[in-house]
């Protein structure tokens, strides 16, 4: 059989599926491949026993904060019914003392106190204000001032409370990130450009609506993993189990290490900047409760920082995120891995996973325990991108290639911590893909058989 496709996209992750939409919105003819049975990668959701889990991805903020992929939200007209993606109410708190405190990463919580004393708030308000007016760019976080510095280095010289009990448990708990091997830089732009906790939205109908709207309207071919990829004088080769087929252009939208198996003859400034982006494995434990249990402090809150534990980073009441997450009358909540917790049971079996986190958690949400009715445990090998200073070092030789037959898209091209950044990534992606493609001959494909 032959076929004529102009681009191949590996991954229909957030990244892949906007950079599939933009070419074929351009006219090019594409084709998604991706390895698992449904789309989304670490946005997505699994729909059990009348819940909607979402396995990665939680919330997005506002347009101003995620201006890529609102462009997008807008383009599929998904704001069309203000219904459909509605704001999280209390979105963060913090546990301290013995309860959660609420108003976590909004200007209340510099009134109402987030777990912080009084000098600790002003030290936090100098600090924003100095990242602001440093305005490091979420897109290029190399160029900020803070080159050779790690998150533990910025923090050093504020109130202690800001790297133990809010800023540090945040880096830890949302992204995995150990505070002295992260770069200060991305962080710090990623603090600044995401603003306000109280902007934060979910989808309804769950975190993978935009990649389910995105790949309805495209090609794209589930359950089929690509082992590698060949440039050759008549295009690239995806070599798979499924069969090999030939492509003018391919982009790779797959976490960095992945890329760099994937393309080993890549060339040297891509090699090394794809060798410089390590990822933070992350696991999440998601509980199906027969009550929508609350912590003490934040009856209607949704995600809760647990500072200090070095097993449990975050508690999120998912239930209380969007009411229909779970049937009327249960709850859905879960459990996010410390960083040292990540690694002490993302190789542990399940049930081991599930007695230790519930175990952590009962002094959050108390009699947790009992009321277990199901579980998933979800793990991620390359859950977030972990940028260190080296990787900045690496990135201006790899954003200065020249536009070529495999490109990149993916979080951590920008090392953003965030579908954000994924989604940013595909308009880069897709406008060099196009100009490889206007500079290079017409389209030629040959699927084998
Ligand atoms: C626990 C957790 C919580 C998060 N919370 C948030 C949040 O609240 N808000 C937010 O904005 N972001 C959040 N993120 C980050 C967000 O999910 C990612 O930044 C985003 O999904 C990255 O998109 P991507 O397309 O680059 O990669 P992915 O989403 O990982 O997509 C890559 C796709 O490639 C596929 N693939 C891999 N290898 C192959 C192969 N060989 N062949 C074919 N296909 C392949 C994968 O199956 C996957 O579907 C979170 C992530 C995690 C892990």
């Amino acid at each position: 059989m032959s076929t004529s496709i102009d681009v191949a996209v590996v991954g229909a992750g957030p990244a892949g599926l906007a950079t599939a939409h933009l070419l074929a919105a351009a006219g090019h003819t594409v084709r998604v491949l991706e390895s698992a049975d449904a789309v989304g990668g670490r946005t997505r959701t699994l729909r059990t026993d009348g819940h909607l889990i979402d396995t990665g991805a939680e919330m997005i903020p506002s347009a101003d904060a995620y201006p890529a992929t609102w462009r997008l939200i807008r383009a599929m007209g998904l704001d069309a019914d203000p219904e459909a993606i509605p704001r999280v109410r209390d979105a963060l708190s913090v546990w301290c003392g013995g309860r959660s405190r609420r108003h976590a990463g909004r200007p209340l919580g510099l009134l109402t106190g987030m777990g912080l004393s009084p000098r600790a708030r002003l030290d936090l308000t100098r600090l924003l204000r100095f990242l602001e007016r440093a305005g490091p760019d979420p897109e290029h976080p190399e160029k900020a001032a803070w080159g050779e510095s790690t998150v533990a280095d910025l923090l050093r010289p504020h109130h202690p409370q800001l790297r133990e009990r809010l800023l540090g448990p945040l880096a830890a708990g949302f992204f995995g990130w150990p505070l002295d091997r992260a770069a200060a830089a991305p962080f710090a732009a990623h603090l600044v450009a995401s603003g306000s906790t109280a902007t934060w939205r979910t989808y309804r109908d769950g975190m993978d609506t935009l990649a389910r709207t995105l790949a309805d309207r495209l090609d794209v071919r589930t359950r089929h993993p690509i082992t590698g990829v060949v440039p050759g004088p008549d295009g690239v080769r995806l070599d798979s189990p499924r069969g090999a087929l030939t492509a003018r252009a391919v982009v790779l939208a797959v976490p960095a290490p992945v890329a760099a198996r994937l393309h080993p003859g890549a060339p040297e400034a891509e090699r090394a900047y794809l060798a410089a982006c390590g990822y933070a494995p992350m696991l999440r434990l998601s509980l199906m409760l027969d009550a929508p249990l609350s912590p003490r402090g934040a009856r209607r809150g949704f995600a809760v920082l647990v500072p200090g534990d070095p097993l449990l980073g975050v508690v999120t009441l998912d239930h209380a995120k969007h009411p229909g997450r779970a049937p009327r009358g249960r709850g859905l909540v879960s459990l996010i891995a410390a960083p040292t917790g990540v690694g002490e049971l993302l190789d542990a079996p399940d049930d081991e996973v599930v007695r230790r986190l519930v175990e952590r958690a009962e002094h959050v949400l108390p009699g947790v325990g009992a009321r277990v009715r199901g579980s998933v445990v979800h793990r991620f090998r390359h859950g977030l991108p972990l940028p260190e200073p080296r990787t900045l070092a690496a990135r201006p030789a790899f954003v200065a290639r020249p536009p070529a037959a495999v490109d990149y898209a993916g979080d951590w091209i920008s090392l953003r911590p965030c579908s954000e950044g994924a989604v940013a990534s595909a308009f880069t992606a897709a406008e060099r893909t196009a100009a490889f493609l206007a500079a290079t001959r017409e389209p030629t494909l040959i699927e084998a058989p």
